[in-house]
């Protein structure tokens, strides 16, 4: 039995998956940052793993490595956003899109502490060197180098699909068609619980 529990972090929330002999902190967030560290040290959390490198999902990330004394994990392809978020061009879709593009781009002029992370994600990579019984799974389009993380009937998805109010594929992306795809593979994968980081959810625990 393995434990998901979601922390806020101000406009995106993190997951904390809770295994059998360690914990991996999903995204660090953009405010909270104590509070987070705190649940993430009871935890025994040993890997930060990003699902991709937006302001609101990493703002907290040099922070919580350097007081966890953990690896930060992102995958390869979005290097290039830790040094700038605007080295891409980022599309909208709607008028709700382009409002979120909008107000996402004036957080994005906010600098960033550095950090580098140790470890690069690719798809079907087993994280139970941290004491998880779950795996990356690929999802590119709202960024190129956006992940999942599959955890028994559950997958965390990052911004690969949003619930802004419903469930939908990304308002905002890099690559429209491959964020299509991106959320065709999420329904096809099977999971019967879909956590993402932006959005409403009641429950705050679920076990997988
Ligand atoms: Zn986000
Ligand atoms: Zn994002």
């Amino acid at each position: 039995m393995q434990v998901i529990e979601r922390i806020p972090a101000g406009t995106a929330c993190c997951w904390l998956l809770r295994g059998e002999t360690g914990s991996v902190l999903i995204d660090a967030g953009m405010e909270h940052a104590e509070k987070i560290l705190k649940q993430a040290r009871d935890a025994g959390v040993r890997l930060l793993l990003l699902t991709h490198a937006h302001f609101d999902h990493i703002t907290n990330a040099a922070f919580l490595a350097r007081e966890l004394g953990i690896p930060v994990a992102l995958h390869p392809a979005d290097l290039p956003l830790l040094k700038n978020q605007f080295s891409r061009p980022l599309d909208a879709q709607g008028v709700r899109g382009r409002v979120l593009r909008y107000f996402s781009q004036k957080l994005m002029q906010k600098p960033l502490e550095p950090f580098s992370p140790e470890i690069q994600l690719s798809d079907g990579m087993h994280l139970d060197t941290y004491g998880v019984d779950a795996c990356v799974v690929a999802l590119p389009g709202h960024t190129a180098g956006s992940v999942g993380v599959a955890v028994g009937d559950a997958i965390v998805v990052g911004d690969a699909m949003m619930r802004m109010p419903t469930l939908s594929p990304p308002l905002i992306f890099e690559d429209r068609q491959a964020s299509l795809e991106s959320a065709s593979r999420i329904r096809e994968s099977g999971a019967k619980l879909l956590l993402t980081s932006h959005g409403f959810t009641t429950c705050r625990r679920f076990f997988v």
